[in-house]
């Protein structure tokens, strides 16, 4: 399966075995130099091989999955070929690395070595076997309840403000609460940290002219946020479901971000595909642990994209290109939808377009609006 320059979907193909009891090798090429792609080889009779791709500086590429030939497991993905043939559902997902130069966001990576493993979303069954090792968290913060410990800036407009969490607050991974400044005003803001952390992450957009986010920009470490004491919000995961597709406009990411960590802490077998899109690259809060996390862990997929890839902002830019509304249906329709479930929040456009999209396609969607 050759992949093009950024490509995001390659269909269905289907290898065929030379002769039955022969086995058979895939390769996976990429023309992007800085990719470097690993072969597999399937042995005749296994169930499942994956080949993945390495990142070696530009981007991540994942992946090739050759499934099962014809034998007495039950298939869910309907009739099987002829004897020999294999059929590969085969989802690839290209993700530029984050800038080295670029700040620190969120945790650091994980520590996890060797080449990437992550899988496609895929039609593939649940996940089985070992669990994977929750994610690799930095120190834990702590601080007075509702201090900026520390801030983080995504771009000239997008921050990450880590705050002392309350004695007491509990919450559940994709809620939120009221945050602000006592004289100023409070408005919601999404966790975007998880409930098992000890501080407390909000991610918050600049609204030019808007009456609090200016004045939040202008608060550096060690000001103290007022923080309502209600947690509120029914934007959670849904445990019904094993494979996640979540969909997100830039800050829309945080809610999301929580219930991922969440779970994955918990040492979840579900999967998560994250489509995150943005105009431009320097409004992807969490790019940079996302797709250090997608490369190491196997239940992660992540696709950011960027809207306006021509503007002199998004220089630099080797993702995908293009709004991510389109990309979730495209995505969505390579995934066994038997247990889907997605989840759409931020951009008020972007929401509604993707919740109806995917209704359409029969699947369950949970959204959030910020506006
Ligand atoms: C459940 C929920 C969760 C939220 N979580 C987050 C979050 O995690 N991070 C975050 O940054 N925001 C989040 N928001 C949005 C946030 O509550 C405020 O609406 C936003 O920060 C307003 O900032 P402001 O007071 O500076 O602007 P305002 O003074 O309220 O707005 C000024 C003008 O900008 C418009 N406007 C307001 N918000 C937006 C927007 N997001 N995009 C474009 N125009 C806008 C308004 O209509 C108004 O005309 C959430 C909203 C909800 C309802």
């Amino acid at each position: 399966v050759a992949l093009d320059p950024a490509p995001v979907i390659d269909d269905e193909a289907t290898l065929v075995a030379p002769s039955a009891g022969e086995a058979v090798v895939v390769h996976l090429s990429a023309p992007d130099p800085a990719v470097e792609v690993a072969a597999a080889e399937a042995p005749l009779g296994a169930t499942r091989v994956t080949a993945a791709a390495r990142p070696t500086g530009g981007a991540v590429v994942a992946l090739g999955q050759l499934l099962d030939p014809p034998g007495p497991r039950p298939s869910r993905r309907g009739p099987t070929g002829p004897i020999g043939s294999l059929r590969t559902p085969s989802t690839t997902l290209v993700a530029p690395l984050a800038d080295p130069a670029a700040p620190p966001e969120g945790d650091p990576a994980p520590t996890a070595t060797g080449p990437a493993t992550a899988e496609p979303p895929s039609s593939a069954p649940r996940l089985t076997g070992p669990t994977p090792a929750p994610p690799t968290d930095g120190p834990a913060l702590s601080g007075p309840p509702g201090q900026i410990l520390e801030i983080v800036d995504v771009g000239p407009s997008v921050r990450i403000f880590k705050v002392g969490r309350p004695a007491g607050l509990t919450f559940t991974g994709g809620q939120y609460l009221k945050a602000g400044i006592d004289a100023v005003r409070t408005a919601s803001f999404s966790l975007a940290s998880a409930p098992y952390e000890t501080h407390l992450e909000l991610c918050v957009e600049l609204i030019p002219g808007g009456r609090l986010t200016p004045q939040l920009f202008a608060l550096r470490p060690g000001s103290s946020l007022t923080l309502g004491n209600q947690v509120k919000g029914s934007f959670t995961l849904d445990t019904a479901g094993h494979t996640h597709l979540m969909v997100a406009t830039v800050t829309g990411i945080a809610p999301l971000r929580s219930m991922l960590r969440q779970a994955l802490h918990d040492g979840t077998n579900d999967r998560f595909v994250i489509l995150h899109g943005a105009s431009y690259a320097d409004e992807l809060p969490y790019h940079g642990e996302l797709v250090a996390l997608a490369a190491t862990d196997r239940r992660v997929a992540y696709v950011p994209t960027v809207s306006r890839p021509a503007e002199a902002r998004n220089a630099g830019w080797t993702g995908q290109t293009g709004r991510v509304d389109p990309l979730a249906s495209n995505v969505a329709v390579t995934l066994d939808r038997s247990d889907l479930r997605a989840y759409a929040c931020g951009n008020p456009g972007m929401v509604s377009t993707v919740t109806s999209d995917l209704r359409a396609l029969g699947i369950p969607v949970s959204s959030e609006t910020f506006d």
